[in-house]
């Protein structure tokens, strides 16, 4: 079905080419790039910059580095210039790109699936130690992401990752991201399906392949057959969540079309029932899709969630028979609403082969290189040598004997990381900020493992599932849309009438079959200093009246 990688703007269907300008679909006859960045993807594929770092920009260094493959090309391999250090918010939008870029880089180690070895995670953590000056966050997208990093060390970097099976091929880019999934697939006592084998089908057909290198902008999957619907699936691009078909039994229900970011929107159902052989067949229908179809005149209507918009379920689910499958997908349940509200999986649990897997939070997902080679130890002691990252910036050691798991947690509880964590330290997220991100106009990092302090201080007795996500700017990067308590960084006017960091706050968003999201509360913004006072009177209202059982929404 994959059209040949050397011209996949060639395979997409032939129509008539439109009189209008239309929305710059290829499958429309729109083949001229209609702007930038269609136009330095037309002029070579992304994926071509590996060759030129190797052989040209890490032996002469970041000035030798071509301006489309820094700000454009680049991130087919998982590098993106950081922002200088020392420039305050209210110069982000006011500056050029290149006077907010650092000549070092942030990395990111794409982890499908969440799935890790000892070995590799204990590589990442040295690579951190060495090249990156000790950084890594582990991303609520299941990445781990270095900062820090010097072009010149950049193609030793690849050789240490991809001798442990990893890579950074397309972790960023207009391009198929990582493939989230349940992070405790195949040992969950729970399960429906383990979708493991889809995930690798789906790895081995489309990253780092060049029909699929060149999509109208990023291309983000979900496949879950875990009841807790661990992976966010209403947010990506396609998702596959794991039901119980009445008929032919377990399998997976397939939503398209959710994003974040301006005009979010929830993924629709498509009705269709997909059995585990055949998912990675849909998934190559879905994004071959995207990529004929899917906008390309403004990079704000790029997202497949503006064509879905456009079609509906109906239509978009019989092109996807007619023109990519070639067959009738079977019609199927929806999933069943989880009873849980934490998605996380941290704490103990028994696994179906009555070993035990451990979930540990640290904050907002920071952590460090020397401790994540401690994380590799303190699992290999304790369980089989398997780790996994959580689409909630959090981790889990799994194949946990019973009498091993009392040792294993006072060992993570010695790194900071909580295996019974305080409802905040569990429930909040940041994304990057204003210490890394050239977008951000606000601190989020530092403010969010600040803010965690500063509750469990005050509330030590609140026990509610609770989530704050804290962004650094309109983005959504830390899905504050769908969190109960969305902090969006921007400048604010204090008391004084200063400008000042602060947060657009959204309240009552979620996740999960009741998913929707919070209601920007008009004119409500927070200074940062302002912020735990806000939040803990939220909290302390919430509190006093909720009616029982009452989950934290407006
Ligand atoms: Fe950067 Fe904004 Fe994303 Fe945060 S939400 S990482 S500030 S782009």
């Amino acid at each position: 079905m994959a059209p040949s990688p050397q011209d996949p703007a060639a395979a997409a269907p032939r129509r008539k080419v439109s009189r209008h300008r239309g929305e710059g679909q290829w499958a429309a006859g729109h083949h001229t790039p209609l702007n930038g960045n269609e136009q330095f993807k037309k002029d070579d594929d992304g994926l071509n910059v590996r060759t030129r770092i190797e052989t040209i920009y890490s032996k002469r260094g970041f000035d030798s580095i071509d301006p489309n493959d820094l700000r454009g090309r680049m991130r087919w391999w998982g590098l993106y210039t950081q922002r200088k250090p020392g420039i305050d918010g209210g110069k982000t939008a006011v500056l050029e790109p290149e006077e907010l870029d650092d000549k070092y880089f942030m990395l990111r180690v794409r982890i499908d699936g969440g799935r890790l070895t000892t070995a590799q995670l204990r590589v990442i953590g040295e690579i951190s130690q060495e090249f990156a000056r000790g950084t890594a966050d582990i991303t609520d997208r299941q990445n781990i992401q270095l900062h820090w990093i010097r072009i010149e060390d950049v193609p030793e970097i690849w050789r240490r990752l991809e001798d442990v099976g990893l890579s950074t091929t397309e972790a960023c880019g207009d391009t198929p991201r990582v493939i989230l999934g349940s992070p405790v697939a195949g040992i969950a006592e729970d399960e429906i399906i383990d979708g493991t084998p889809a995930i690798e089908e789906i790895q081995r057909r489309v990253i780092g392949n060049k029909a699929f290198s060149n999509l109208p902008r990023k291309f983000k999957s979900a496949i879950s057959g875990s009841p807790l619907l661990d992976v966010a699936h209403e947010i990506n691009d396609i998702a596959l969540v794991g039901v119980e078909h009445p008929e032919h039994g377990p399998g997976f229900d397939l939503w398209v079309g959710g994003g974040l970011s301006t005009n979010p929107k929830i993924g629709v159902r498509l009705g269709a029932w997909v059995p585990l052989d055949e998912v990675a067949d849909v998934h190559e229908g879905v994004i071959s899709i995207f990529r004929d179809y899917g906008y390309r005149r403004l990079r704000n209507r790029a997202r497949l969630k503006f064509l879905v918009a456009d079609w509906g379920p109906e239509k978009f689910r019989q092109v996807l028979e007619d023109e990519y499958l070639g067959r009738k997908l079977i019609d199927g349940p929806a999933p069943e609403q989880p009873v849980e509200r934490w998605r996380d999986h941290v704490g103990v649990h028994r696994q179906r082969d009555g070993r035990f897997y451990v979930g540990f939070a640290p904050r907002v997902g920071r952590v460090d290189g020397a401790t994540l080679a401690k994380i590799a130890g303190v699992a290999e002691e304790h369980g089989s040598g398997r780790v996994r990252t959580t689409t909630e910036q959090k981790m889990i050691v799994l194949d946990v004997e019973g009498d091993q798991v009392d040792s294993l947690v006072a060992g993570l509880e010695a790194l900071d990381l909580r295996v019974t964590p305080s409802s905040f330290r569990r429930g909040t997220m940041a994304c990057t900020g204003i210490e890394f991100c050239k977008l951000a106009i606000v601190e989020t990092k530092a403010r969010g493992s600040a803010l965690i302090d500063e509750l469990e201080r005050r509330l030590p007795e609140f026990d509610e599932p609770i989530t704050i996500n804290l962004n650094g700017c309109p983005n959504a990067c830390a899905r504050i849309q769908v969190a109960d308590i969305g902090l969006k960084g921007q400048l604010v006017v204090d008391e004084d009438g200063n400008q000042v960091e602060g947060y657009q706050v959204h309240l009552g968003g979620a996740l999960g079959l009741e998913a929707g999201f919070g209601r920007k509360v008009r004119g409500l913004k927070v200074t940062s200093k302002e912020l735990p006072d806000y939040v803990e009177r939220v909290l302390r209202r919430f509190e006093a009246e909720r009616a029982d059982g009452e989950r934290f929404a407006v």
